[in-house]
């Protein structure tokens, strides 16, 4: 990006803005934060605005800032938060504690650069997981094809899940490049 001005336009999540995808930097509280403070800056000649917010968290009373834009032409938005959570200590509420313990490995070891750890929690998770969403098969293979087949394992989850299933033997980069999606798929399975 060279520029603030280009903020969402290539890049970004689907949405209404960042309010309800940020968790509390002070008390891991998602989705549960008020704007309190708004400005906006507008491009010349273009719809294009750049928003600064500041949003106050239900929970705690913490504040976060956020800079955020919509795309000039297209859906995606995209947004730089600050601060942001530095302990990873806690997992989403509704999810099985075991699959969330998981979970929690995999972004620490993400975080200290230990890409094979990362992966095999991650896997870990997603096997847990499947399980949890009753998954029926004798292999990971087959867990992710029935759950996929019941509607329960959108087209893109599957893949990635497919993906996951076969990191074992890759490289660094390649983990480290994977592992992301990985979790951010956990956080959709239990999304639905
Ligand atoms: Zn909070």
């Amino acid at each position: 990006m060279n520029s603030w001005w280009s903020l969402g336009d290539h890049s970004g999540y689907y949405g209404e803005g960042p309010i309800h995808r940020i968790a509390c930097p002070f008390c891991m509280e998602e989705d549960n934060f008020k704007t309190v403070a708004h400005f906006e800056k507008k491009k010349a000649n273009s719809e294009k605005r750049l928003n600064f917010d500041t949003l106050e968290c239900g929970n705690c009373k913490g504040y976060v800032m956020t800079l955020w834009s919509r795309g000039e032409y297209g859906e995606l938005y995209d947004c730089r938060v600050l601060p942001w959570p530095i302990r990873l200590e806690s997992h989403p509420e509704h999810w099985p504690s075991d699959v969330g313990r998981y979970w929690l490995q995999a972004k620490k070891n993400l975080k200290d650069e230990n890409w094979d750890a990362a992966v095999l929690m991650a896997r870990s998770a997603l096997q847990l997981a499947l399980r949890d969403k009753k998954a029926k098969g004798k292999t990971l293979k087959e867990e992710i094809e029935d759950l996929a087949a019941k509607g329960i394992l959108p087209p893109i989850v599957k893949d990635w899940s497919h993906e996951v299933r076969e990191l074992g033997n890759d490289s660094a980069t390649l983990l480290r490049d994977k592992t992301p999606p990985v979790l951010m798929m956990l956080r959709m399975l239990f999304n639905f």
